[in-house]
């Protein structure tokens, strides 16, 4: 059976005349396996174990459309990498994380999400897509 994500990716790289080649299926098959955020080199190394030849300069180009496509996006820097999660199929959201330990608290807020399009009203800003992070200690790490 052919995934929704995967009708939607083919049909993008179709439009612009790439190829849905086999290193790209087992890389948009692996970032829908992940059900957490994920940075580069986490994607990388459950990709090596799947497939020992695929390179990083494939997952590194490979990414970027899944972006465009909007099947995946890229959420929040933690320790310094930028973490990517899928959201094909999945509700908005936005992330709160700890500097510390790197939990991330997933989150939404109607009152927010309806502030924002209010301010974007105001402005005659026409949004398309917020990211918003909130970087801090978690419970855990306020008490040590
Ligand atoms: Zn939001
Ligand atoms: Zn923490
Ligand atoms: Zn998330």
């Amino acid at each position: 059976m052919v995934n929704d994500y995967e009708v939607e990716f083919r049909n993008y790289l179709k439009e612009r005349a790439l190829k849905f080649t086999p290193e790209r299926q087992l890389i948009l098959k692996t970032v829908f396996s992940l059900h957490k955020h994920f940075d580069i080199d986490q994607l990388w190394e459950r990709l090596h174990k799947k497939d020992n030849r695929l390179s990083r300069a494939t997952i590194y180009r490979t990414l970027p459309l899944l972006v465009d496509c909007n099947l995946i996006q890229e959420t929040f820097r933690c320790q310094g990498r930028v973490q990517y999660e899928h959201i094909f199929g999945h509700q908005h959201h936005d992330h709160m994380v700890c500097i510390k330990c790197g939990k991330v608290i997933e989150f939404r807020n109607e009152e927010i999400e309806r502030l924002q399009e209010e301010i974007c009203k105001k402005y005659h800003f026409k949004p398309v897509e917020h990211r918003l992070g909130i970087r801090g200690y978690c419970q855990k790490c306020q008490s040590k």
